[in-house]
């Protein structure tokens, strides 16, 4: 069964849709960012111009689709979404760029994923609004120049690091997403719980909120489950134990740890004295892709001080020993 902590997009979250905030004000959480994008936001209105690029690197579920769509609308100019793997050939990227309005944003999620010779179509468009194209083959073939509209590019991605430079430097506004608090996201909780109509205590929504790996999206996943466990148990609010006994059902932890990370954090205790261990050796031994422990399982461990990412690998934190409930190795004298 699919992870209840997956920090990424699943099917069940379609329902999320009517969770989204709608406007900056709405928007909990990520005051540096938020602050920022006010300000990038109003001068770009003030001068009728597009809006310099935007791009937004963090874990996933954090936020990064809500914020461009909230861009644009505050903007008041037109939202275009599109994904770095989805655009497969020059030619769709054309025809996305051609079609955009003036000053529009254009989304594009994953864009570390994009094709090396589809980035180069893109760096002309960022910094000119120009498209350079080669139409026909062979003798025939000739480049034609196209203009295009002032649009604003609104790019997501995991981790900055994993753009190639010359892209990365084509941004005007790079903003990094960091997990939210416990108590932003039992601001997120509450007021999900309030549109769902689920009638949850301040309390039940903190034990979803602090269960939440700092990640909206798994809190209103875990919302969503807490919802239906309790709805076929007794009627009236859900409190702090209902929250608990629902998410520990799903085997959730206190940490919002599940089985996956808890055999991160014991194969690295077990079987590696608390390591350092490469990414790549533990990997293959969970049986996982290297970019999924990077991408979604290693980054809240590390934010909370379970793991340690060390020049020489991953290291058991004194949290993750504990956590585990065994004891840290005794320390070598220096
Ligand atoms: P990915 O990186 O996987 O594309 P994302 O970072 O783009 O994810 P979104 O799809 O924007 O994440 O958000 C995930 C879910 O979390 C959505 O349901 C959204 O409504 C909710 N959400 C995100 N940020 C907030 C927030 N600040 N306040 C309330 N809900 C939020």
């Amino acid at each position: 069964p699919p992870r209840a902590v997956d920090p990424g997009r699943m099917d069940e979250d379609a329902g999320e849709v009517g969770l989204r905030p709608q406007t900056l004000e709405d928007f909990t959480g990520q005051k540096a960012s938020r602050e920022n994008l006010a300000i990038f936001i109003a001068a770009a209105r003030a001068r009728g111009e597009a809006m310099d690029h935007v791009l937004l690197h963090g874990p996933p579920g954090l936020g990064k689709t809500t914020l461009a769509q909230i861009v644009a609308r505050e903007l008041g100019v037109g939202f275009r979404a599109t994904s770095g793997p989805v655009i497969q050939r020059a030619g769709d990227l054309a025809a996305i760029l051609t079609n955009l309005q003036p000053r529009d944003v254009l989304f594009i999620d994953e864009i570390h994923r994009l094709q090396p010779a589809i980035e180069e179509v893109l760096y002309p468009a960022m910094e000119d609004f120009q498209l350079d194209l080669i139409i026909g083959e062979g003798p025939a073939a000739r480049s034609v120049r196209i203009d295009l509209s002032p649009f604003t590019l609104v790019a997501a991605t995991t981790r900055a690091g994993l753009l190639a430079t010359p892209l990365r430097d084509r941004f005007g506004i790079p903003l990094r997403l960091v997990f939210y608090t416990a108590e932003e996201l039992r601001q997120i909780v509450s007021r999900g719980a309030r549109k769902l109509q689920f009638d949850l205590t301040p309390e039940g929504a903190e034990e979803i909120a602090r269960r939440s790996r700092g990640t909206p999206r798994i809190a209103g996943r875990l919302l969503r489950r807490v919802r239906d466990f309790a709805s076929v148990a007794r009627p009236g609010p859900v409190d702090r134990a209902m929250a608990d006994a629902a998410l520990s059902r799903l085997e959730v932890d206190s940490l919002g740890l599940d089985a996956m990370d808890r055999r991160y954090l014991r194969r690295i205790a077990e079987f590696h004295h608390g390591g350092p261990v490469g990414v790549e050796t533990l990997a293959a031994a969970l049986a996982e892709a290297r970019d999924t422990l990077e991408d979604v399982v290693e980054p809240y461990l590390i934010q909370e001080g379970l793991v340690l990412r060390t020049s020489r690998g991953r290291m058991l934190g004194e949290r993750g020993w504990r956590h585990l409930g065994l004891q840290p190795p005794a320390r070598q004298a220096d």
